[in-house]
Formats: structure tokens, C-alpha cells, sequence
């Protein structure tokens, strides 16, 4: 999954052509949230209508009862999940399927025509200029934090790989022991409240975690080599099932691709166009599959990327021992070399002054692309990159200069391809972000946003509490409609 280590022959960094002609046709006054239907009542008979209307407040007298009395309890049935179904016409319950493309770099839906997104993005909720991942903007540490909430130093998974320093374990991408994911996923707080999950592919949904045990219907192992038209099929037979209470009110789906062609080719590729027709293709049968079944306008689709991509190439190439002058930065203090150098030097050396003399030899002028790579103290990253409460981060991250790669030594590797893993504020990191369903605003563009914010935006479009986040509370207030 988003292997981030792939070097390919070819140098194809061109800049990105975004055909703005295809820009999704403008939303129209009809596509306002105003335009669902109420039904109006019958003037036919005025005593039937008085009967109609006390009967009316006598129901809704009683639900507010009862909900007042399961309110402080868990139950699924809760105040706003009750409420939202009254946006659905076939559903018995809100549904949300999170549909994660994989290295999917914001602007990649100019390159080619894509009227299945296009059909989203009109009718729904769209990041304008994008979504921000995390720092770091590699596919574990993001996944994890779409469907938690917490910046990676709060959920664990701050690396794609990483060694937690106290017991000497590694971490790594097969890892489903639950002490390594912290935080809840919201497929858990989705069982926790009595509803089902589903997840067809996404870091972490392999892993027990509270009443979450990845039961085999509803979990699939993770195998790269099922056809996606497969995982596409299998969710959408879950809306077959005969019991409401079955189909699962929050459902993720994953494909690799294109981050799979961009690490081989980098952004700007015919490969990566024909793997985002494709990626719009499968949008396109999970609409068919909804429509055919009479729910698409009843589910909650939300359509986002992990990060985007940058192209990499030869001369963009930093190497530690051109550093010797100033510091040996030996190969058993790296952690992780590109795009995120984590260092952690031996007992022996202090990491103040390791890095006080690796700025300081970056900074000489005689370090080949030295201007490009800065190290810090963990403690003193950006605080906007929220990237050093954890023992499991390193003491030492080096930020490096977009579509630049840190190795160890002079290579004859070629070394053109794609990465992304660098700082959240490269636009080139960005990426997708596109909502659309009952609860969800029409024809609706909002400013770009950090992915942390998503947790809180499936919890109350679903109407259940949510676990403590990075997000906040109000921001699903822009987005989300509940009818009151
Ligand atoms: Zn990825």
C-alpha cells in the first residue's frame, strides 16, 4: 500500500497542465439545499387535516420522549440519527462510504474528462483548492487520521515504518497489533454505538479495537491484487442485505492507484491520466450500482485522497557524508531517509548539537542542495506541523525541499520518479476532497481544510458522539445538513 521507496528510469517532471476548460460546469440556484422536497399536506378535508396534525404532534411528542430518555445512553437510535433519516426516502439509516484514491494530488481531475466526479462535485461539497493532509504526508500516517481525527503524533503511526525506542519493535506496514494504533477509527466508533462498519481496505481496520474485531463479512484483509471493480461490487452488495439493521452505516473503500504510478513516473504522466479515468470510472459503477438499487441520493459519499505527489528527479540529491567536515551522520542514526529524515544519534551525542552542526554545514554553501534540507529538534518543528509529541518521533526531522531526497551516500541509481511525504504546505501535497449526499450541502465550495476534520464530519452526519480529536466540532457545520 503507497509504497513510497519506488525509483523509476524516466524523468518526466513537466509542469502540471490542468486543462481549466474542463472545470466542473457551475452549480445552479437548483442545486441549493433548498431544493428538497417536503411533502404538503392535503386541503382536501380540514378535519381530516386536524386529525393528521394531532396525530403528527402526539408522534412527535412521543419520540422526543423516548429520545430524551435514550439520550444519555448508547444506543443507536440516538436524537440526530433519528433526525437525519428523515432526509432518506428507501434507507432506514444514514449511510457514509469513505472512498480513499490513493496519492490522488489535487488538481489531477483537470487532466482528463471525469463526469463521474464532475457529478459529485457539482451536486455536493468540494474542498476548492483541496484537502491538506498531515505531516508527515505519507498514505499510514494520513489513512489513520482521516478516520481518527488525531495528528499522527496522537494516533502512533507516525511513519509509514518506524522502531518504538523503548522495547526495540519495529512497526511497519503489516502491523495489526492494536498497541500500535492509538485512537479510535470511526469504525469503531461506529460499533461502539450498536451500528455496523464496514471496511474494504484502509490502514488500520485490521486491528481490534474496542467492539471492533474485523469480522470477516464486513472486513476484508488487506490484498492488493483484488480487482477494484471487486471491492467496488462487494460494497455495494451490502445494500442488498434483507435487514436495514445489516447494511452498514459507515463503509470505507480503498485503491492504490494513482499513487502506485506516481511513485514510477511522478504526477505529470500519461499513466497517472489513464489511472485517474479509471479512478473515475469506478466512481461511475458505484453510482450506476446505487442508482440501480434507488439510493444514491440516500448515501453519503465522501471522496478524498491521502496526499498528493511531487516529481523527483537525479540532481535533486542530498547526501549526509558530504556533511563529514562538520559531522558524521552515520546510516544506524537514520530512521527514515526520504521525504521525512528522522535521526536519532546514539546515547553518546546530543541531538542539540547534532543538529546545531548539521544547520551548519547545510547552511556553508558547500553542501551540495544543502539549502534544501533544514533538521530541527523535534520540539522545534513548525508547531503547525504537530509533529513531536511522541516518543516515537524521532528526536531529529529534516524537512526537505519539495521533490528533493536525502540519501546517504553518491549513487549511480537513477532517480526520477514521484514522492510525497514532505511538508503539509507544499500545494503539490495536497489532495482531493469531495462530499455529496442527503446531508450534504449542494453545489457547495469551502476553503482547503486538514484531513483531522474529517472524523468529526462522519460522526454527525451519522448523529453519533465521537471520541476526542484534533478536529473541531464546528466544522461539519458547514457541510452537513440536519434537518431540525
Ligand atoms: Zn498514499
Amino acid at each position: 500500500m503507497g509504497s513510497d521507496e519506488i525509483a523509476s528510469n524516466d524523468s518526466k517532471n513537466l509542469p502540471m497542465s490542468t486543462r481549466v476548460e474542463e472545470n466542473p460546469p457551475n452549480s445552479t440556484t437548483s442545486l441549493l439545499s433548498s431544493s428538497i422536497k417536503y411533502p404538503k399536506p392535503s386541503t382536501s378535508s380540514s378535519v381530516l387535516f386536524s386529525l393528521i396534525l394531532t396525530t403528527c404532534v402526539a408522534l412527535f411528542a412521543a419520540i422526543a420522549f423516548a429520545l430524551l430518555f435514550y439520550s444519555s445512553s448508547k444506543k443507536p437510535m440516538s436524537n440526530l440519527i433519528q433526525e437525519n433519516a428523515m432526509l432518506l426516502k428507501k434507507l432506514k439509516h444514514p449511510v457514509v462510504i469513505i472512498i480513499s484514491s490513493d496519492g490522488f494530488r489535487f488538481g489531477y481531475q483537470f487532466k482528463t474528462s471525469t463526469p463521474n466526479i464532475d457529478r459529485l462535485i457539482v451536486n455536493g461539497t468540494e474542498a476548492e483548492h483541496g484537502l491538506i493532509p498531515v505531516f508527515p504526508t505519507l498514505t499510514f500516517p494520513n489513512h489513520y487520521s482521516i478516520v481518527t481525527g488525531l495528528y499522527p503524533a496522537y494516533h502512533g503511526i507516525i511513519n509509514n515504518y518506524f522502531t518504538d525506542f523503548d522495547t526495540g519493535e519495529k512497526f511497519n506496514m503489516g502491523s495489526h497489533e492494536p498497541k500500535w494504533w492509538l485512537g479510535e477509527p470511526l469504525w469503531e466508533t461506529v460499533v461502539n454505538h450498536g451500528l455496523k462498519a464496514s471496511t474494504y481496505f484502509w490502514p488500520g481496520s485490521e486491528v481490534h479495537k474496542g467492539d471492533w474485531t474485523c469480522p470477516k463479512f464486513y472486513c476484508q484483509q488487506y490484498n492488493e491484487s483484488v480487482p477494484f471493480e471487486e471491492r467496488v461490487d462487494t460494497v455495494l452488495s451490502y445494500f442488498d442485505l434483507e435487514s436495514d439493521d445489516d447494511i452498514p452505516s459507515f463503509m470505507t473503500l480503498y485503491f492504490e492507484d494513482p499513487d502506485h504510478q506516481g511513485h514510477q513516473v511522478g504526477p505529470d504522466d500519461p499513466q497517472i491520466t489513464e489511472a485517474v479515468a479509471n479512478i473515475d470510472g469506478l466512481m461511475g459503477r458505484l453510482i450506476d450500482g446505487l442508482e440501480k438499487r434507488g439510493i444514491f441520493d440516500d448515501v453519503n459519499i465522501i471522496m478524498l485522497g491521502d496526499h498528493g505527489m511531487v516529481g523527483t528527479c537525479d540532481k535533486k540529491l542530498i547526501f549526509l557524508d558530504d556533511l563529514a567536515p562538520w559531522i558524521e551522520v552515520p546510516k544506524d542514526w537514520i530512521q527514515s531517509y526520504s521525504p521525512l529524515l528522522a535521526i536519532r544519534p546514539t546515547s553518546n551525542h546530543s541531538p542539540k548539537e547534532v543538529v546545531a552542526k548539521m544547520n551548519e554545514a547545510l547552511s556553508s554553501g558547500k553542501v551540495k542542495n544543502g539549502e534544501y534540507l533544514k533538521v530541527y529538534l523535534k520540539e522545534e518543528l513548525p508547531s503547525r506541523l504537530h509533529y513531536s509529541d511522541s516518543d516515537r518521533i524521532s528526536p531529529i526531522i529534516g524537512l526537505i525541499g519539495e521533490g528533493f531526497k536525502v540519501e546517504q551516500k553518491k549513487s549511480t541509481n537513477q532517480e526520477c520518479g514521484g514522492a510525497h511525504g514532505y511538508d503539509n504546505a507544499y500545494f503539490s501535497m495536497r489532495t482531493i476532497f469531495i462530499a455529496h449526499g442527503p446531508q450534504i450541502t449542494r453545489g457547495k465550495k469551502i476553503p482547503s481544510f486538514e484531513n483531522v476534520q474529517i472524523y468529526n464530519l462522519v460522526t454527525s452526519i451519522l448523529g453519533i458522539s465521537g471520541a476526542p480529536n484534533n478536529g473541531s466540532m464546528s466544522f461539519a457545520d458547514n457541510i452537513v445538513l440536519h434537518r431540525h
